[in-house]
């Protein structure tokens, strides 16, 4: 294989550079990220600024080859650094998700030229991704998406509406996914993938408010005749969509399920801290048994999570399907998350309930790992299907 090859695929990350990368964005995260988040969670502010560091950090081409410029981390090391990232501000997390899920699907399904074209300029965070695939009457039954998609000389016409895609407004190339056969049986045989740049045609119709994730867009898109060449269509091959998202969403679950654990760090830190700073008859609460309890159930619940990330993304990154061991960090490590964050918060007692400490933040923020990247119900029964194939009888 020449070196050339070699660059276009993604190897295992050194261990050297693995913390050298996780550290530095550590302390990017203290410095920069946790002191502001509040604040501009509170008032729902897109972070610009941190934005503009993560795209000096190289953030924005964390899993691209280094061939097309990326820093060609695996997808292990990825995790890592959303775990960080998260224990600043879970909403950051989310501005790289759907752009390196794109990038994902395009290294891996697109063609020469696809690859060429975009993944520089998505390394270097001069387009940003997001993934136009939910619509407002189908998220979990992504088969019955209605935005179609018509060849009409060398483009293809699009029309239809998206709904809660995120980056859809700070974001400038959609993975969109659109049926282009409405006769096809089964459905997802008739659904495509399109890397369309944003243009005339496309408009973000509308901002969609949020318990949490805030300062980051989601929002709802229309496409009135949109065209995309042809060029654009994922791979140049009609009805594969279905199973280049799905193997994207891996990713995107591998990034929610670390998400997770690192929003729960985040909140069982401030718990330890403030159970040796607070003091009730006598003592700090931490040699009260109730609240060792929570802390020792807290820690262990997080280790575990980590442990499922870790080796849902290991398993990505020896290039097999994983949507069993991804689904199961996904769904532990999310509803690990809603129990440690409302444990936290019954920590800080009152105060959990203040916006002064950022625990209610943590609170918030749960439950979009619950529902975000399929559901947990939708992820029970992709476990279970697994689950049975692997033990027929
Ligand atoms: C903040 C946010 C950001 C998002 N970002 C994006 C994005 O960038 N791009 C994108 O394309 N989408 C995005 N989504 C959409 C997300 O993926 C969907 O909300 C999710 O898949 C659930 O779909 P739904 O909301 O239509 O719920 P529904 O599918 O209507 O489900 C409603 C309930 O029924 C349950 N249910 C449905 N079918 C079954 C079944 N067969 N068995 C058991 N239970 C079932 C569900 O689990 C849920 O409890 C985002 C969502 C949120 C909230």
């Amino acid at each position: 294989m020449s070196e050339e090859s070699e660059d276009r695929e993604i190897h295992p990350t050194a261990d050297g550079v693995r913390s050298e990368i996780v550290e530095t964005v550590k302390r990017f995260v203290e410095r920069e990220v946790a002191p502001v988040a509040s604040e501009l969670e509170h008032r729902d502010e897109y972070p610009h600024e941190i934005v503009a560091t993560m795209k000096e950090l190289g953030l924005f081409g964390a899993t691209i080859p280094t061939h097309w410029g990326g820093l060609g981390l695996d997808t292990r090391t990825y995790a890592m650094i959303v775990e960080e990232l998260c224990v600043g501000w879970m909403s950051i997390s989310g501005i790289l998700n759907t752009h390196l899920l794109l990038a994902y699907i395009i290294r891996r399904f697109g063609n020469d030229k696809q690859r060429d074209t975009y993944l520089p300029r998505m390394a270097q965070g001069e387009l940003r991704g997001a993934l136009c695939l939910s619509e407002s009457h189908a998220g979990s039954d992504v088969q019955a998406i209605r935005t179609v998609g018509r060849r009409d000389g060398d483009d293809y016409l699009i029309n239809g509406s998206k709904m809660w895609v995120t980056n859809a407004r700070h974001g400038n190339l959609y993975a969109l996914v659109v049926k282009t056969d409405l006769e096809a049986d089964p459905p997802h045989r008739g659904m495509s993938l399109f890397i369309a740049p944003k243009g005339p045609g496309v408009t973000v119709s509308r901002d969609i408010g949020k318990l949490g994730y805030k300062g980051v867009d989601t929002c709802e898109v229309a496409f009135e005749d949109y065209r995309v060449p042809v060029a654009n269509l994922l791979g140049g091959r009609e009805g594969r969509g279905m199973q280049q998202v799905l193997n994207g969403l891996e990713v995107g679950r591998v990034n929610i399920a670390a998400r997770a654990v690192g929003v729960a760090r985040a909140a069982f830190e401030q718990a330890i801290r403030y159970s040796q700073e607070r003091y009730t008859f006598g003592k700090p609460i931490c040699e009260h048994q109730a609240i060792q309890l929570k802390l020792a159930d807290m820690a262990t619940k997080i280790e575990a999570a980590r442990l499922l990330v870790q080796q849902a993304a290991s398993k990505k990154d020896k290039g097999e399907r994983c949507d069993l061991e991804a689904g199961m960090a996904k769904l532990f490590a999310s509803e690990m998350c809603a129990e440690v964050t409302l444990e936290a918060m019954r920590v800080h007692g009152g105060y959990g309930f203040s916006t002064e400490f950022p625990v209610e933040r943590y609170y918030r923020d749960a439950p979009l790992m619950i529902i975000g990247e399929g559901t947990n119900e939708i992820q029970r029964t992709i476990i279970a299907r697994q689950l049975v194939k692997k033990y027929a009888v």
